[in-house]
């Protein structure tokens, strides 16, 4: 296909400095967890990106020195030449693709803890650290500082040598050393690099010349600048001195990459902001420099990509989490497939990978973090292996993936959903406060679906094991394989992490589960949440059931309220959020009895107990597997022998409830799985450490 001429503007070249991007689409820095532990798993998954069309791709933070670690987090490394083979693997990969790579480099600062190098942090002027560690950072002399550009300018070097086309001064988000040294709130010296703006600038300044001076013959040198802290007049704002700073160097860099503090901001979800939510604090740097701007704000429209060039609010289309849900985005605007970019959902379950150390994965992409080890790729995939038809039985993210997988490959398949809807779990949950957009898991996939002859779908097409056996043989379907994603409910008597056993009194009080509520029932009057999940459901009903004008009570054991979602930024938004809507809530609390009109509610220290009166409750806890339906297939080995079924599998929930992005993951492994290898035999690829 061609592509729309509109988009031309997207696909000129951008010189940047002594280089030049092919196109305007620009993967900034993004963590991913797979950093200096995890090099070819890295280089193959920057590569991808390369190949899917993006013109710059580059790495994580990657921290220049032993004085600045983030250990367990894995990110970049780059602390003297032995860390440069690894980086050029994926300078290598990325220049496959005649992709620009670039780096971005790293000092923390404060808000390194060093737990690894045991080295104490530095800092501008001495503080705390930034988490509870009883660890203080100490403040830099002028030999730290000569130092500091010392290793900075060593890194630029070594970048240099590793291959990277574009080299990074890092002063955004809040846990860089020159974002310490700009701010006023902790910067509080009494030399030339404290006190003034200038004075505070001065380091960033030098820095920038230094890495000019060092590799700007070759490299492009990029700052990547936060414009606004959203803390008031203590910090940086678009207003003020964020607008000060880029005037000051407007034209010294060779690109400005700009965004917005701290990362829960910068990494938004979609339940807190929709796409282009940084233009109106970023708008203003373009009319300051004359060098390229790049700006983020999870794109994945390109009639928006469009507008911000045209509207003059950036030169080139900055992408992290876009880029992860579809690393092929740009290609598929070249070749007018604009209608199949797999949209980023704004869920920021690949934040959580990070957050645990372990390699990124994505909603929406489950071949993200597999490019190396399973050798995934998003755009292709093995063919069939026979002519045998496939029934996927239920149309959630698991269903859906597997099925469209499984039409990939070129099998037959057959896709039946209960309902009248597709999508499951993310059609319902799609509908609840600020979760709309996870409604692209279903729409991306119906989309294409629907566009392959080899995939009949029907829905309103509960299947019972009867059904299932009976219509195998018929010659409309005609299927020897069977993949159940069948889902999971909510369960209504308490158990979870805290109660292995039911709650007791639960007949005496009107019980809701999420499935309940989601259904449509609606709760009555004074409703308590118990909330033994942690994920986002108990907050979100709370949120739902708020706005419906309940008086609510959220109750956890946990010490804050939704408290996984630490993991995808969004924890304080949350709890915030539940607080200015009035929600009332209880942390480190049990719910450990019902009774009519009233919950016993228990410290879950002293145990101490209290009554609440209540009108209905909610219970959050745990999921069952639907796993009926597979039980009693699998139970009958002869009659699906009989039926011509050779292979039957359970996924996604209905094999085990998590999230939905394990359960497209599931779907899509085992469609990949269909007829392979059994990789039961073949042992788990890693990256081994070479001794
Ligand atoms: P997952 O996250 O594993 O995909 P979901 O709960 O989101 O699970 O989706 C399961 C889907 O399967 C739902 O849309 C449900 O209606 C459908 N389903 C469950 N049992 C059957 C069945 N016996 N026949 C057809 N569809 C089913």
């Amino acid at each position: 296909m061609k592509r729309d001429p509109r988009f031309d503007i997207l696909f000129e070249p951008v010189k940047i400095g002594p280089v030049t991007s092919k196109n305007r689409f620009f993967q900034v820095p993004h963590c991913n967890g797979m950093g200096y532990l995890r090099p070819k798993s890295l280089a193959a998954m920057r590569g991808i990106k390369a190949e899917g069309g993006w013109g710059v791709v580059c790495t994580e933070e990657v921290y220049i020195h032993s004085s600045s670690e983030c250990d367990p987090l894995v990110e970049g490394r780059l602390w003297d030449d032995d860390d440069i083979p690894a980086l050029a693997k994926m300078t290598e990969a990325v220049h496959e693709h005649g992709s620009l790579a670039g780096i971005e480099l790293q000092h923390g600062g404060y808000c390194s803890t060093n737990h690894y190098s045991r080295i104490p942090p530095i800092s501008p002027s001495p503080i705390s650290v930034d988490s509870y560690a009883p660890i203080q950072a100490r403040a830099m002399d002028k030999s730290d500082i000569r130092n500091f550009r010392k290793w900075h300018r060593q890194a630029a070097l070594r970048s240099k040598q590793a291959g990277f086309d574009i080299v990074y001064v890092y002063a955004a988000h809040s846990g860089t050393l020159l974002t310490h040294f700009l701010s006023r709130r902790i910067n509080r010296r009494t030399d030339e690099y404290g006190g003034s703006l200038e004075n505070r600038v001065r380091l960033f300044r030098e820095l920038i010349e230094d890495t000019k001076d060092a590799v700007g013959d070759s490299c492009a040198v990029a700052v990547r600048f936060c414009v606004e802290e959203f803390l008031g007049a203590q910090g940086i704002t678009s207003e003020n001195e964020g607008k000060e700073i880029v005037e000051m160097l407007a034209e010294l860099p060779d690109l400005w990459d700009v965004n917005i503090s701290d990362w829960s901001m910068d990494s938004a979800t979609s339940r807190f902001e929709s796409e282009g939510y940084q233009e109106p604090y970023m708008a203003f740097v373009k009319s300051m420099t004359s060098k390229p701007v790049v700006g983020v704000g999870r794109f994945t429209s390109p009639d928006t990509m469009l507008s911000l060039i045209q509207r003059g609010v950036m030169d080139m289309i900055g992408a992290a989490r876009p880029s992860i849900a579809d690393p092929f985005l740009p290609k598929k605007i070249e070749e007018g497939r604009e209608d199949e970019i797999r949209e980023c959902i704004g869920c920021n379950i690949c934040v959580m990978s990070d957050e645990l150390s372990v390699p990124i994965s994505c909603t929406q992409n489950p071949t993200m973090g597999e490019e190396w080890r399973r050798g995934w790729h998003p755009e292709r995939i093995e063919p069939r292996n026979s002519d045998d038809g496939v029934l996927v039985v239920g149309g959630g993210p698991a269903g859906l993936e597997c099925a469209l997988a499984l039409g990939q490959r070129g099998y037959r398949v057959i896709l039946a959903e209960a309902s009248q809807e597709l999508g499951g779990r993310v059609s319902r949950e799609s509908r609840l406060p600020g979760l709309a957009e996870w409604g692209r898991v279903r729409d991306y996939r119906v989309l294409m679906l629907e566009r392959m002859a080899n995939v009949s779908i029907y829905r309103e097409n509960p299947l019972s094991a009867d059904e299932i056996f009976e219509f195998s043989a018929e010659d409309q379907f005609d299927y020897s394989h069977v993949l159940l994603a069948n889902g999971s409910s909510w369960r209504r008597n308490g158990l979870g992490r805290i109660h292995r056993e039911p709650i007791p009194g639960l007949d005496k009080l009107k019980v809701f589960t999420p499935d309940d509520i989601m259904d449509g029932v609606l709760a009555k009057g004074r409703v308590v949440v118990f909330d033994d999940d942690h994920f986002y459901m108990g907050g979100v009903l709370a949120e739902k059931l708020r706005r419906e004008g309940h008086d609510v009570l959220l109750v956890t054991p946990a010490p804050d309220i939704s408290t996984w979602t630490h993991k995808t930024l969004e924890q304080k938004k949350i709890q915030k959020q539940l607080m200015d809507l009035g929600v009332e809530l209880a942390t480190q609390t049990n719910l450990t009895a019902a009774e009519t009109g009233k919950v016993e509610l228990s410290c879950i220290f002293t145990e101490r107990k209290i009554e609440r009166e209540c009108d209905s409750l909610l219970l959050v806890t745990e999921r069952i597997p639907n796993d009926g339906l597979f039980n009693s297939l699998n139970g009958d080995p002869e009659r699906l022998t009989n039926a011509g079924i050779k292979t039957l599998k359970c996924i996604g929930d209905s094999f085990a409830p998590a999230t939905i992005a394990a359960a497209v993951y599931s779907g899509h492994l085992a469609a990949r799985e269909l007829q392979a290898e059994p990789q039961e035999e073949v042992p788990f690829l890693r990256e081994r450490i070479q001794i």
